[in-house]
């Protein structure tokens, strides 16, 4: 294999030796008890990988400790999820009970498998990004301490749920296609600060940074102009040119999305679609997301069947019982009417020839 030092290392030097000797052989698991799974090979071999809950955006601290109590578990082999659940890979059965209980001692939840709510994923917020409306980890943090007991378990769900944060329409999360999905919103657009555009900004790439092709040059102030009428406030041009202030407290937002699967299961997978135009940025504990989302799942985990994701409730029951149920106002921001919207992308594997 050619060496190389651009990307991770070959995940093959880094998984537990049960699954190198086992690849491909795994023949069902189980989950005997919530944040436990169980697999069996064809050759009787057995691993457990115990999850547990992620902050998301974590510190050198919190890595040291789960590497620390891999260490002394599973021989050091921990996993991350797509979804930023943390997995220790436990090859000795006998290591589970030990493993659980100092887990509970230093206070990590457990959970995030099957009919529950998963980890929180969310982008980087405030702290990395700089299109972000609002602090995607510090909402992530104050709906998860507000959900935990659907993370665990100990409150029962019909079907898994997924909720996504992300701090612009961007949405560089899974939010497009995750069951609940917090979007930050810029609600005006950028304006511009000419003296700095004309001395820092490259203007051909700030004018390529649109998607809607709403920016101009401007030769007279060596600036640019924005046409009002087809921004949509994404904020891509603030990444390119700082001198597009897009920014605007008093204005932005965040808005709420509910209905997206990737899953093929049962159904093609989803978009999600708007359900909350716009909550206030009210950090630090947002408390008016916090409380949507808390209700959005409860009225859906009332009156969906069993096995039914978010989407799917919705599908079978139509918009306007969705609304009826949650109490949501339809405003006419619900109306998708943005022209060049693509309505015939391809979402599923299921093809029917
Ligand atoms: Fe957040 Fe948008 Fe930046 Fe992604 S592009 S990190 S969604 S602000
Ligand atoms: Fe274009 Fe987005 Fe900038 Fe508006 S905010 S001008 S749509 S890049």
């Amino acid at each position: 294999m050619a060496k190389t030092d651009f990307g991770p290392p070959d995940f093959r030097e880094l998984i537990p030796p049960v699954i190198k000797e086992n690849y491909g052989k795994w023949k069902y698991h189980e989950v005997p008890q919530q944040g436990v799974l169980r697999h069996v090979s064809e050759s009787g071999a057995v691993l457990h990988s115990v999850r547990m809950a992620s902050p998301r955006l974590v510190s050198g601290d919190f890595i040291r400790e789960i590497s620390d109590i891999a260490e002394k578990y599973c021989d050091g082999y921990l996993r991350f999820t797509t979804r930023n659940n943390v997995e220790f890979l436990v090859s000795d059965a006998n290591n589970v009970d030990p493993l659980l209980d100092e887990l509970d001692d230093k206070g990590y939840l457990v959970g995030g498998i099957g009919n529950v709510i998963s980890n929180i994923v969310h982008t980087q917020g405030w702290i990395h990004c700089k299109s972000a409306v609002t602090d995607a980890s510090g909402i992530t943090k104050s709906i998860m301490d507000d959900v935990k007991d659907y993370f665990t378990g100990k409150i029962a769900l019909p079907a898994r749920c997924r909720i996504a944060v992300a701090c612009c329409i961007n949405m560089c999360g899974a939010c497009h296609c995750s069951d609940i999905a917090v979007v930050g919103i810029h609600r005006t657009p950028p304006r511009i600060d000419d003296e700095l555009a004309s001395k820092i900004c490259e203007i051909p790439n700030t004018v390529a940074s649109c998607p809607t092709g709403a920016i101009k040059p401007n030769p007279r102030t060596k600036s640019v102009t924005v046409n009002q009428e087809k921004c949509m406030m994404c904020a891509n041009c603030t990444v390119v040119c700082p001198a597009m202030k897009i920014m605007n407290p008093a204005k932005d937002g965040v808005s709420i999305w509910v209905g997206g699967k990737v899953s093929n299961a049962r159904t093609a997978p989803m978009f999600s679609k708007l359900a909350i135009p716009f909550l206030p940025n009210n950090a630090p504990r947002w408390p008016e997301v916090t409380d949507a989302v808390k209700h959005l799942i409860e009225v859906w985990a009332v009156n969906a069947k069993k096995g039914e994701r978010m989407g799917e409730w919705i599908g079978r029951i139509g918009w306007e019982r969705f609304f009826t149920l949650t109490d949501l106002p339809f405003t006419n921001q619900h109306i998708d009417d943005f022209t060049t919207a693509k309505t015939t992308f391809r979402s599923t594997t299921q093809f029917k020839f």
